[in-house]
């Protein structure tokens, strides 16, 4: 796998977006999700596979109630770095707007077929995979499902019935700010004006 459409997408010169290639794998993976209030706010879901974030924008972002189920639509592969990057995207760039690190955390790839375990890279080629998040807002079972065969098409993103599903929480709404820095939106974007 590898970061070049997202290296091609980019003028380094003019986002202060990491480049990547500096990426050291940990011992667990690392999930990360970015609110991205660009031409429409979005949460950017992204799962460390193979050294590289893979990402899906989530229109509506992550929900803990179990019967939502929530569009993730495929992006460029991200590198690692970009997993603490928070600021704001220059107009005119790729992704103009403003990021923060909504939540991150270590994850586990619980998916299996027929009892056994299935790498996270198959279970991504296979359109299903399961994880159990470990973030400050986000816990317990997700499943990503791919629609549909072929690479451009939409996934879901839905949560798993487990004790940390709860149909009324509403994080997305409850709980904007950043996990990194405490920061909402709107203050890292004037934080950013302003220096
Ligand atoms: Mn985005």
């Amino acid at each position: 796998m590898s970061t070049r459409s997202y290296r091609e997408r980019r003028d380094f010169s003019r986002t202060r977006e990491p480049e990547g290639g500096k990426g050291q794998a940990g011992d667990q993976p690392i999930f990360v999700i970015q609110k991205h209030d660009a031409s429409s706010l979005h949460y950017d879901f992204r799962l460390e596979i193979d050294g590289v974030l893979k990402s899906w924008a989530v229109p509506k972002g992550p929900s803990t109630d179990p019967r939502e189920k929530r569009l993730a639509t495929p992006t460029e592969d991200h590198p690692l770095e970009y997993a603490d990057f928070e600021g704001v995207i220059p107009e005119g760039q790729y992704g103009a707007g403003t990021v923060l690190v909504w939540d991150t955390g270590a994850y586990d790839n619980i998916t299996t077929r027929d009892d056994q375990p299935v790498p996270a890279s198959d279970a991504l080629a296979n359109g299903h995979l399961l994880v159990r998040l470990h973030g400050e807002k986000l816990k317990g079972g997700y499943v990503l499902q791919r629609m549909g065969q072929g690479e451009s098409v939409d996934w879901l993103l839905i949560k798993i019935r487990d004790d940390e599903a709860d149909a009324r929480r509403k994080p997305t709404s409850t709980a904007p700010k950043s996990v990194l820095s405490g920061r909402t939106i709107a203050q890292v974007a004037k934080e950013e004006r302003d220096s």
